[in-house]
């Protein structure tokens, strides 16, 4: 996995941490934009026909709720992953990414089934593979690829990847394919090629997101409604802290936490726990003999309802009262569903410390990245507060960007 986050603040307790909030962090070189035209300028000579950019997602409020048939609710970030491309004869792709040095190629035979590209460049090819098992005519292409977002920090730069290269192929062949379809596509790419079980949420994000909403997502019915989320209009920022802590049997726990939630579901004799109400959650819980299986009910029984009320504020304008739910949706994830670590525990108190509204892990767990809500004028100061909690407890600095709502993936 290679680290596309910016250089680490020096840890030290006592010097003042770097102004570490970046609106949107510059690439190491030039834009993100520039950097893909470049590379495809630098390994196939000439320019592309075209740029193609998909975010990176963070979810506001509603996690481990999507397989449970519930409802979440992200907003895609200002970070993207951009494909320069063009059409080249035959069915044959070219695929080079800036973090991967050499272009990968591939033919029809490779995307006749799924595993026969392996490594970062499956991603690709399981987009051609889901869409020509769709039926659909993929021309043939040459794709650069450059990123902003950090790869394995829980802000789903597999599904910027992915969507980036739909676009680009929808758009290249003229492909008939309305993007209220991209998600599965997407999805099936990841899942069935690439071999990750992900839910619909990342691909929905970014894909369907719209620039000042966040995507209140019904995950059973896939229904999604853009819901006003104007942090600018209200004086407020989201802080994204990327606790860098290496993931810790985040596998395994996923599907530990998975299978506990269907076997309550089977226990209850509901489908899905969304199907528990939060009015009759007591009843639920009175109905289970194990305390561990309670915890992790309770979770995903709350959290779909601090999700549906943080749809509600929203719609109303009040983005700051968000807050103490997003604060309540971390202790739940803490101590009922169990899955954050040390380091995101101390992103969260550090930033309610400075004085955030409200904060949160985002993302499935064992690390990943913590949202804060703050005043956009205070944004740097609980930044620096959140370095030097971690510098004195010996942790990695933290990356750290302010989120603004941003597009789905589109052509620029
Ligand atoms: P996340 O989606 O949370 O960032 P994943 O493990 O789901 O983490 O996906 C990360 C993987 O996606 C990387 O290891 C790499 O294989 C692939 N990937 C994402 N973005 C790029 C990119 N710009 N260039 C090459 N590979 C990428
Ligand atoms: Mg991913």
């Amino acid at each position: 996995m290679t680290d596309t986050a910016p250089p680490a603040v020096p840890a030290s307790p006592t010097a003042r941490p770097r102004a570490a909030v970046d609106p949107a962090r510059p690439g190491p070189v030039a834009d993100v934009a520039d950097r893909a035209a470049a590379g495809f300028a630098d390994r196939y000579a000439g320019s592309p026909a075209g740029r193609w950019a998909a975010p990176g997602r963070a979810n506001l409020i509603g996690e481990h709720t999507d397989y449970n048939d519930g409802f979440v609710l992200p907003f895609a970030l200002p970070l993207r992953t951009v494909v320069a491309a063009d059409r080249q004869d035959g069915p044959r792709w070219t695929v080079w990414s800036e973090l991967s040095g050499e272009p990968v190629s591939f033919g029809a035979d490779e995307v006749a089934e799924p595993g026969r590209v392996t490594g970062w460049a499956a991603y690709v090819a399981g987009v051609v593979w889901a869409l020509r098992d769709a039926g659909h005519d993929v021309p043939g292409a040459r794709l650069a690829i450059a990123s902003d977002v950090p790869l394995g920090s829980g802000l789903s730069s597999s599904a910027a990847l992915e969507a980036a290269v739909l676009a680009a192929l929808v758009d290249l062949g003229g492909l008939d394919l309305p993007a209220e379809r991209w998600p599965r596509l997407a999805q099936r790419a990841e899942n069935a090629y690439v071999g990750a079980p992900t839910g619909i949420l990342d691909q929905s994000a970014v894909i369907r997101c719209r620039a000042g909403h966040a995507l209140f997502l019904d995950c059973r019915t896939e229904a999604i409604e853009h819901i006003p989320f104007d942090l600018a209009a209200a004086g407020l920022a989201v802080l994204v802290v990327d606790s860098r802590a290496p993931h810790r049997h985040a596998d395994g726990e996923y599907a530990a936490r998975r299978a506990a939630c269907e076997r309550a579901a089977h226990l209850l004799g509901v489908p899905a726990l969304r199907d528990v109400p939060a009015a009759g959650l007591d009843a639920a819980l009175a109905r289970l003999d194990d305390d561990e299986t309670r915890r992790r009910v309770r979770h995903v029984v709350t959290e779909d309802q601090r999700v549906l009320d943080t749809v509600e504020l929203l719609r109303a304008g009040r983005v700051r009262d968000t807050g103490p739910l997003l604060t309540a949706s971390h202790a739940s994830m803490r101590d009922d569903f169990e899955i954050t670590v040390p380091e995101v525990d101390t992103a969260v108190e550090a930033a309610l410390a400075a004085g955030a509204y409200g904060a949160r892990m985002t993302g499935g767990g064992f690390g990943g990245c913590v949202l804060a809500l703050v005043d956009a004028d205070r944004a740097d100061a609980v930044a620096d507060a959140v370095t030097a909690a971690y510098a004195e407890r010996g942790y990695r600095a933290p990356g750290l960007y302010r989120a603004t709502p941003a597009p789905g993936a589109h052509r620029l």
